[in-house]
């Protein structure tokens, strides 16, 4: 395995080893620190095929730059507007039925993404708000 075919590898084992949801700029770090420093433009590249190929999400959960998450189980992101810690929380059987859908909608696929205060944030001041 080399070049892009390598990079993709890399990049997926990064996201399924981390619960973080990088963004791009995240996992350029993560790679460059395992001794394989990637360009922006191959690392955009290679996230894009992830996505196309479904092995990656792409996501929007604030107005940041776009996060990838390679948890593909269907959960819902609950993340913290202070300090941007995001997590997992899986979506049960019935949690779907108790969302009122406009008549005969068909849902494909199901983005939830809670925002609030995490219990560590909510404790103290914010570092950057003293
Ligand atoms: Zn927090
Ligand atoms: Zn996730």
């Amino acid at each position: 395995m080399q070049g892009h075919s390598l990079q993709r590898h890399l990049i997926l084992d990064y996201l399924r080893n981390t619960g973080e949801h990088p963004t791009a700029e995240r996992i350029a770090e993560a790679l460059s620190r395992g001794g394989h420093a990637a360009s922006t433009s191959n690392l955009y590249r290679n996230l894009t095929i992830l996505v196309a190929g479904g092995q990656v999400r792409r996501l929007s959960l604030d107005d940041g730059p776009d996060r990838f998450d390679a948890n593909l189980d269907p959960h819902y992101h609950v993340t913290c507007t202070r300090c941007n810690r995001v997590w997992d929380v899986a979506i049960q059987e019935g949690d779907r039925c108790d969302l009122a859908l406009p008549e005969g909608f068909r849902p494909g696929v199901w983005e939830i993404t809670v925002r609030g205060i995490c219990a560590a944030c909510a404790r103290g001041p914010h570092p950057f708000e003293s």
